[in-house]
């Protein structure tokens, strides 16, 4: 389908493919997202506006009739869950005009940061109890590691510092 016949159009979503198996059909329907030309840009500064600080550069394709560019939304970091909500433009090399399109999905990204915090939340206290049981910081990191955590060494280093710090200000 082109992009210039039609405003609604589906169109395969790439990211997220990689934490989704492609035997799975039903899952693999979530890949297709239905896509709404929402706006025209007569050029990049307009565009450039518009953007602002709230989406990233994401995946990107390029062809001789027009550049896509596919945004997420950056209230979630890269590496996180992404927030369902999608856009990209599509440069189109003839008319030299950028049309937005968005997917129908609403934001998501505070559940994600929320969950997020609270699984942090969930890790600290763990590391702390470590503490109090007297295990080295070595020790609970391969322990918290192999369990299945997505940490860095230094963040057990970090926890163990401000509980001490915690600690001798209560004696006080
Ligand atoms: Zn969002």
């Amino acid at each position: 389908m082109d992009d210039s016949d039609s405003v609604y159009y589906s169109c395969e979503d790439f990211s997220d493919s990689e934490t989704i198996s492609s035997n799975d059909r039903r899952k693999r329907h979530y890949h297709y997202q239905n896509w709404r030309q929402i706006k025209i840009f007569n050029n990049n500064e307009e565009l450039v506006e518009f953007i602002g600080k709230n989406w990233s550069k994401w995946r990107r394709n390029d062809n001789e009739k027009y550049l896509k560019q596919y945004y997420r939304c950056n209230k979630v970091k890269r590496k996180d869950k992404q927030c369902r909500a999608r856009i990209f433009t599509s440069y189109d090399k003839f008319s030299k005009l950028i049309h937005l399109y968005k997917n129908n999905e609403n934001h998501n990204c505070d559940k994600i940061i929320s969950t997020n915090k609270r699984l942090a939340k969930e890790l600290k206290n763990k590391i702390i109890s470590l503490i109090e049981e007297k295990q080295k910081p070595k020790q609970i990191y391969e322990k918290l590691k192999k369990e299945g955590n997505v940490l860095k060494q230094t963040q057990v280093y970090s926890v163990i510092r401000r509980n001490k710090l915690k600690n001798i200000a209560k004696q006080k």
